[in-house]
Formats: C-alpha cells, sequence, structure tokens
C-alpha cells in the first residue's frame, strides 16, 4: 500500500507522478525544498487520500492513522531534540491545510500547538523567555478556539482591545508577561462559554482536533463557494501539513516575512517583500502593525524611515537572497514566499508560483529566456492571452482619487475621460473642435459608428459584452462600459442619473472599460507601454504558430492600428459602415427609397467614387495581405431615415412626397430583421447593389495596378449564404463585374470568391456551396445566434440565468459553444471534400478569444480573424494552440 503520510524529507515523494494531487501545493513544495536542502522545519503530510478515507469513514481519524501520526512525530522529535508535549522542553507545531491549489475557503493555519496550561511553563522555562511562551499559548487558543472550537475571533480581540484601554497602551508589543497571564484564563473561560467546552489540555487531543477540522473544512460553505466559482472538484479533497514551530516572536533578532523572488507589479528582476521583527505568522497580513520593507531600495524609494531587513539583519538577508535565487532555479518561475527568522536563523516555510501583472509576467519570462532559465517556447506558454489587454490600452491611473457613481459591464478595456453626450452628431461636434467626449446611449446602433469613432468613450445603459455598442468599441479599441442599469438616461432633459446624482451634458466623466467604473470628473490616464519586450515576446509565438491572423476592419485608421499589431490581412472589411458617412448616407437612402432600377442607378453611382475611394486606401494599407470583402450584409432598413428633418432631407433629393417616403419606410419594415431581407438576398433582389460594390473593389484595384502599386489581395465574400444557387447566383455576377471591369481597364486582377458559413444549412450543405466557393469564412456571430435561435441583442436578459443554472458555463457569443464548433468541423470536413484547397477562416467574435482560437487551430483552419487590438492576443493563444498539439 502507498504510504498515506509522508515526511517532508522522505525520498517516497520522487515516485510520486504528480505530488501536488498527492500532498497538495503547500506540502509537495515544503518537501521539495526539504530535498534540496534549504532550512525547511521538520514536518510531515497528511495526504489527499487521507481526506477522502476520511469522509468515507464517517468523518473520522481511523486507529492506524493516528498510529501513523504519532510514528511520524516521534521522527520530528528525534530531529528537533523536543517533545510533544514534555514538560522539559515541549515540541510545539503548526498545522497547515494545502490542498492542489491554494484556497481561501480552507482553514486557517493554527500556530503553536502543543501548548497547555503547563507546556507554557516549560516552554518559558528553556527559554528564558516567559513572555515569549504566554503569547505563544495566547495566540494559541485564539486559533484553535476559533478555527476548531468556533469561537468567533472578535471574542477574543475585544478582550485584548478593552485590556490594553485599561492598561492605558496601544500596541500588543506593549503588553507583557503578566498581561498575557491574564489574558490567557479570560480566553480560556471565553472558550468554555461560548463552546460549551473546556479548551482541550491533552497535545494529542489538540493535534487530532486541528487535523479533523482541515479536512472539515473541506466542506465548509465556504471552501464549496469558491470551488464552485473556480471548478474545482470536490474529489481532489485537502491535505494536511504538520510542521513542527520556529519562532518569529522570540525577541528582536526575530522576525516573519513574505518576499517575492521580483517585483511582481513591474517585472524587475529585485526581491520585493515585507516583514515584521518580533512576530508571528499572520502579524504581516493582518494590518496591526505595518511591515517593514525587505530591501534597503524599496524602502528608500517608498521614503520610510523604519530600516529594511537588508539593513537591520544583513546575514540573514544574505542567506535570503541566496535561497530565493535558488528556488527561482529550481521552480524556473518568479516565486510568493513565506519565511521566519528565529534568533538570527532564517527557516524557509513556504513557496509557491507569484501572482503578478500582465506587464511584469511579460518581462519576467523574456527575462528567464534571457537568463537561460526557460525556453522561449516556455515563455510563449506562460502568458495569459487575456492578460494582454491590458497592456494594448490605456489605463486609469491608480494613483489618482476617484468618485465611482456607478458601474456596468467592463465591455471593451482601457479608460477614457471627456464631456457626456447624448447624441452621435454632439460628439462629432465637440471632436470637430478637439474636445474629448463620451457618448452616453441607452443602446448603440449601426448608425452611431461616426458618433463612437469621434468619442473617445462610450457608455450604453442596455446591452451586454457583446452587444453593438461593445463589439463595435472593441473592434474600434474604443473604451467601453455597456448595460449599465446603474444609470438612468434622459435624453431629452440631456442628462442621465445615478443613485446618487445627476451628469449633464457636457460635464465630465470618466470610464474604465476594464473594470465598468464609472467615475465623476476627470481621472488621469497612463498610456500603455508596448515595451521591447512585450515585441519580442511576439516575435517568439509568430515563429511558432502556424494559424494566421487577420483583422476585422472598414477604416484605414483601424486598418494601420491592426497593421502595426501585426495582422496579416483584414479577414472582414463591412462595407455597410462605410455607408453611414455623413456624405454618403444620403445617397444609400436615396437607393433604398428609389423605386426603379433607374432611379436606383443614379444613387448606386453617387455612391461608387466613396466606396472605390475607402477600397483603395485599404488595400493600400495592406499591400501583398489578402482583404476579405463582405458584400452588404444587414437589413436596408437600418439606414433609413428616422427624424423629420432626415425625411424632408431625403423626400427633397428623390423628389418624392413625404408621404411616399413614409409609406415606403413603413414597406421595408421587417417583424424578424435579422432573419429577413438581408445578406446575399439583397443581393438577389437588387443585383445593382452588389455591382456597385463589386465594380468599386475591381476599379480600385485597376486603378492600383495602373499606377504600379502594390496592393492587397482581395477575397470577396458573400453574406448569409445557405444554398448552393444563391452562391452560384452571386458569383457569376461577380465575375460578370470584375470581367467588365478587367477589359475595360485593361488589366488582369487575380481575386477570390467565397461565402461566409453563418447558417447551420450552409454548414450542412458545405460541400453543394464549395462547388463555387474559394474559401469559407465562418461567421460564427450569426451562426451562433442561428444555431441556437438565440438573438444575441436580446441574450442579455436572460444570459445569467442560463449561466447560473449552469445551462451555459460560459455566454456562447464569447467562447465558441461545443454545438457551433461541430457545425464548423461538419463544414471544414464536406467543404474539402469538395475542394481540397479550400481556404478556411473564422471572423466572428470568437477570432479573438483565446480558446476559440485553440479550436479553430485544431479545427485545420488557415486563419482567425479578430479586432484590431486582439490581434496581439490572437497571435499569442495561436502560437500557445500550436505548441499544446
Ligand atoms: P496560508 O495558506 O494562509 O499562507 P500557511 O499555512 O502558509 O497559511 O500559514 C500562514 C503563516 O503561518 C505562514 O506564513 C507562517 O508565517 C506561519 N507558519 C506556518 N507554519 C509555521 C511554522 N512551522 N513555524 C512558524 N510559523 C509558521
Ligand atoms: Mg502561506
Ligand atoms: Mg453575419
Amino acid at each position: 500500500m502507498k504510504k498515506l503520510i509522508l515526511n517532508f524529507k522522505s525520498k517516497d515523494s520522487k515516485k510520486i507522478k504528480n505530488p501536488k494531487n498527492f500532498l497538495g501545493g503547500k506540502g509537495a513544495n515544503l518537501s521539495e525544498m526539504g530535498k534540496m536542502g534549504l532550512p525547511v522545519p521538520p514536518g510531515f503530510t497528511i495526504s489527499t487520500k487521507v481526506c477522502e478515507i476520511f469522509y468515507k469513514d464517517k468523518k473520522r481519524l481511523s486507529q492506524n492513522l493516528i498510529n501513523q501520526i504519532k510514528r511520524e512525530l516521534q521522527i520530528i522529535e528525534k530531529e528537533v531534540g523536543k517533545k510533544f508535549g514534555d514538560l522539559k522542553n515541549p515540541l510545539l507545531l503548526s498545522v497547515r491545510s494545502g490542498a492542489r491549489v491554494s484556497m481561501p475557503g480552507m482553514m486557517d493555519t493554527i500556530l503553536n500547538l502543543g501548548l497547555n496550561d503547563k507546556t507554557v511553563n516549560a516552554l518559558a522555562l528553556k527559554t528564558s523567555n516567559g513572555r515569549f511562551a504566554k503569547d505563544s499559548y495566547r495566540r494559541f487558543i485564539q486559533m484553535y478556539g476559533n478555527v476548531v472550537m468556533g469561537v468567533e475571533g472578535y471574542h477574543f480581540e475585544e478582550l485584548i482591545e478593552n485590556y490594553k484601554l485599561t492598561k492605558g497602551v496601544l500596541l500588543d508589543t506593549d503588553l507583557d508577561e503578566s498581561d498575557w497571564d491574564g489574558l490567557i484564563k479570560d480566553f480560556k473561560r471565553t472558550v468554555k462559554d461560548k463552546a460549551k467546552k473546556d479548551f482541550p489540555q491533552n497535545v494529542y487531543e489538540q493535534l487530532l482536533g486541528a487535523i479533523s477540522a482541515v479536512f472539515l473544512s473541506w466542506e465548509s460553505n465556504r471552501a464549496k463557494v469558491y470551488r464552485k466559482l473556480n471548478q474545482i472538484p470536490a474529489e481532489w479533497g485537502t491535505a494536511v501539513n504538520v510542521q513542527s514551530m520556529v519562532f518569529g516572536n522570540m525577541g528582536e533578532d526575530c522576525a516573519t516575512g513574505v518576499v517575492f523572488t521580483r517585483n511582481p507589479s513591474n517585472g524587475l528582476n529585485e526581491i520585493y517583500g515585507e516583514y515584521l521583527i518580533n512576530a508571528q505568522g499572520e502579524d504581516v497580513v493582518a494590518g496591526t502593525r505595518t511591515p517593514q520593507y525587505i530591501t534597503k531600495k524599496e524602502r528608500i524609494k517608498a521614503k520610510v524611515k523604519a530600516l529594511s531587513m537588508e539593513e537591520v539583519m544583513p546575514t540573514v538577508y544574505k542567506q535570503l537572497h541566496k535561497i530565493l535565487k535558488k528556488l527561482e532555479k529550481h521552480y524556473k518561475d518568479m516565486q510568493d514566499v513565506e519565511f521566519t527568522v528565529e534568533n538570527k536563523k532564517l527557516w524557509m516555510l513556504q513557496t509557491r508560483s507569484g501572482k503578478r501583472t500582465a506587464k511584469s509576467a511579460v518581462k519576467i519570462a523574456v527575462d528567464m529566456v534571457k537568463e537561460k532559465l526557460i525556453s522561449k517556447k516556455e515563455a510563449v506558454l506562460r502568458i495569459d492571452p487575456n492578460s494582454l489587454d491590458t497592456l494594448l490600452h490605456p489605463t486609469l491611473d491608480e494613483k489618482d482619487s476617484i468618485n465611482v457613481i456607478a458601474n456596468g459591464l467592463p465591455a471593451s478595456p482601457g479608460a477614457a475621460s471627456g464631456k457626456v453626450v447624448f447624441s452621435s452628431e454632439e460628439a462629432e461636434r465637440l471632436t470637430a473642435i478637439m474636445q474629448d467626449t463620451i457618448l452616453v446611449r441607452v443602446e448603440t446602433s449601426p448608425e452611431d459608428i461616426q458618433g463612437m469613432h469621434a468619442a473617445k468613450g462610450i457608455l450604453t445603459a442596455r446591452g451586454g459584452m457583446t452587444s453593438h455598442a461593445a463589439v463595435v468599441a472593441r473592434g474600434m479599441g474604443r473604451p467601453c462600459v455597456s448595460g449599465s442599469s446603474e444609470i438612468d438616461i434622459n435624453y431629452e432633459n440631456k442628462s442621465f442619473k445615478t443613485s446618487s446624482m445627476e451628469i449633464k451634458e457636457g460635464e465630465i466623466i470618466t470610464i474604465d472599460g476594464s473594470t465598468g467604473r464609472i467615475i465623476q470628473g476627470r481621472v488621469a490616464t497612463v498610456k500603455p507601454e508596448i515595451s521591447g519586450d512585450f515585441s519580442k515576446l511576439m516575435m517568439w509565438a509568430d515563429n511558432f504558430r502556424k494559424l494566421n491572423i487577420r483583422t476585422n476592419s472598414e477604416t484605414p485608421k483601424d486598418t494601420k492600428t491592426a497593421k502595426d499589431f501585426g495582422a496579416e490581412g483584414i479577414g472582414l472589411c463591412r462595407t455597410e459602415h462605410m455607408f453611414f458617412d455623413e456624405e454618403r448616407i444620403l445617397s444609400v437612402r436615396e437607393m433604398i427609397l428609389s423605386k426603379t432600377i433607374e432611379d436606383r442607378s443614379i444613387a448606386l453611382n453617387k455612391l461608387l467614387p466613396h466606396q472605390k475611394k475607402d477600397f483603395i486606401e485599404i488595400f493600400k494599407i495592406m499591400s501583398r495581405l489578402p482583404v476579405t470583402v463582405r458584400l452588404l450584409d444587414p437589413p436596408l432598413h437600418e439606414f433609413l431615415p428616422r427624424t423629420n428633418k432626415e425625411i424632408n432631407e431625403v423626400a427633397n433629393v428623390v423628389n418624392l412626397p413625404v408621404k411616399e417616403i413614409e409609406i415606403r419606410i413603413e414597406e421595408l419594415h421587417e417583424q424578424n430583421p435579422m432573419l429577413g431581407h438581408r445578406g446575399c438576398r439583397l443581393g438577389i433582389s437588387f443585383p445593382e447593389i452588389y455591382e456597385m460594390q463589386c465594380r468599386a473593389i475591381f476599379e480600385a484595384l485597376a486603378e492600383l495596378q495602373k499606377k504600379k502599386i502594390k496592393s492587397a489581395f482581395p477575397e470577396i465574400m458573400i453574406p448569409l449564404v445557405s444554398t448552393e444557387a444563391e452562391i452560384k447566383i452571386m458569383k457569376d455576377l461577380v465575375i460578370k463585374v470584375a470581367s467588365e471591369v478587367q477589359k475595360q481597364h485593361k488589366v488582369k486582377i487575380k481575386f477570390m470568391v467565397g461565402t461566409m458559413i453563418e447558417l447551420p444549412r450552409a454548414a450542412i450543405k458545405a460541400k453543394e456551396i464549395a462547388k463555387h466557393a474559394e474559401f469559407f469564412s465562418f461567421g460564427t456571430n450569426d451562426l451562433t445566434q442561428t444555431t441556437f435561435g438565440i438573438s444575441r441583442d436580446d441574450s442579455g436578459k436572460f444570459l445569467n440565468d442560463y449561466i447560473e443554472n449552469k445551462i451555459f458555463s460560459i455566454d456562447p457569443f464569447v467562447s465558441i459553444d461545443e454545438g457551433v464548433a461541430d457545425l464548423v468541423e461538419i463544414a471544414v470536413e464536406k467543404g474539402k471534400i469538395q475542394n481540397k484547397k479550400l481556404k478556411l477562416g473564422i471572423c466572428g467574435e470568437h477570432g479573438g478569444d483565446p480558446k476559440s482560437i485553440e479550436f479553430c487551430s485544431n479545427a485545420g483552419l488557415n486563419y482567425v480573424s479578430c479586432s484590431p487590438y486582439r490581434v496581439p492576443i490572437a497571435r499569442l493563444a495561436a502560437a500557445q494552440a500550436e505548441l499544446k498539439k
């Protein structure tokens, strides 16, 4: 039978495959440090397997187990030359929980176990330090009384506070031996009172009680909640570490502290931490005393007088420094370490991989490659792609004091300050005169694109993380807080209310799209620093990845941004966004409202030069790279005039009575526009629209060719295809226009025609569709929408219920759903049967989600396309997907 209890020094742990699973994180690392020859107080780990047995055995510790524990204790006793419960030289223990991953829901550590009314005197005598012995005993009663016997901690704290008040002192350290003596009596009385039991004097009863308490805490409510939130299986169980005590509270040459091997906020290769002289365990984090810095440099930087450990205990500091280097070398990662100094002797109590900011994560990974600690591959795998987000946008300067007036969803990261405006026009007007604005809308629609572009940030009262506002804002790299139900917008009064105040148009607010905070006034921001390390890491990632990364973009500005971030083409250029421009929208409306083909052609001819100009610019920026242009997709009514002023304007241009325009608007109304007259259905009904768009594309290419400018490679994409006939008709149309333009301009143009796969039928009939398509681009936003039959724009209302009831573990519009993924795989397989060379990509929001990118990589796609600001994230995620294969 495998040993259920392991001494930290036991060689058996080498035979264990996953030491953390068996010994817990803390235990595995204590044993590892022990074997490295570091000064670890002797001890042993009761494995997670025992936790399982404990629960199977009616929550009891078996006699066999108790015997094993006693045997292990004897080993410790021999090693340290003390005896548990001894009346001359008593051994004291710490009992520490330790699951596979560190879990705040678990039992707190119990220190000084083994003290009772008699051993406390032995300890006093042996150390000639009565105060220390009494202080340790009262701490033990406090912890044990609280954690094992369930007496609320404040009872003890109240007693101490009252005592200090009567004595007229401020600090615990001002209390002497006799003070603690008195308090110990009070503490024991309190335990008896509240727990209806005497404080146990038998040291074995103490020990077994503490061990059982650790196991029981695995099923405490706190732990269960934490497990649920973090998807930790209940079967894992916890281990228990029993360790001989070392004392940081024996006097001025003692201390306890916490230290990182590198700075966790900026990644500098300098140790960073805090310590307290004459203190035990939790004192450093408890906040009762202000800890001091470990290094002199940090102390001086912080302008603090209290001396650093480096200055007070130079020899121990040097030893600690050496050990930290050794630990890093061993674990090949930045470590977060706990230590104690007893009479100038250093003891290591814990090590684990340290939490860090994205900035420091990147720097540490790159530095460690330089230091030959890790390989480039390890460096690339170590960074969470999503965390890069915080490096790509300006963030709030947290040093500024702020007044948060409401909260919403952190829809698009970054921070922005500006004057509140309630319309896109106002945003554009103020931007034109160089003023920063925050566009505040109940929700946004495609009409607001210009305003969103003009504004520094966007705030909406409705809509989720994938609402129009959120998606477009992310695409543009604009900070956005969406769906803030805490704000109440009144367009008429031009103001919005929060629970605490009213903000009028023109007043300044700040939004923090990384946290969802809405803040009164202006807050300073810090510009993102795309340091050399960051680009280096990206370069390594690029060498590993096979997937190409493109961007979704339709403006020259976004295209440039994306290219700077490393985009290798455009995967989705939505031509309709080009229609909303002020100069063009009138012609667009004219086109839509025209009654005859002739009238429509006149309007289309007005639009053609505009579209052509846009394409020329984009094709130039993406020189030699592929650009997928999607022909008109949304239902026409999205472009229709709304206000009377707009209606009058159009009536004038098309020379029709207002009444007639109103009738036409009525006619165009749809019950269910997402499933209505849109996508290639428009191309079927109004081929002249698609013809104009194709002409604009090909003429742009012809012009560039004549000027000998290397242009992008165009891929013309037909949206919302579900049948073979649709794609065939559309493809013929594209080819017809292409040959006309080629003939007219006497040029040869290379291009591709393909389709979006965004309807389940298209995925299932992919083989037939692939007869006429040279590429598929998975439009997974619509594909998710149509696969589930869930409207993305309305899902916010019930998504939370679905997540709470575990129907969805994650929003399927954020991370690709299994069923949608199946459809993609079906389409890939069937499409490839028809056309081996079929080019495959994804252009939904999922193209920027690391988990979905991993799927795309495994499914054999050629590229993913995402918003410009997610390009670096996608590059890294694609590399990781490849490395994980
Ligand atoms: P946590 O998981 O909350 O960090 P630990 O088990 O690490 O809990 O214990 C918290 C603190 O208690 C440690 O940082 C250390 O200061 C103190 N401690 C634990 N074991 C011992 C020991 N054997 N001797 C002295 N102090 C200890
Ligand atoms: Mg700890
Ligand atoms: Mg679509």
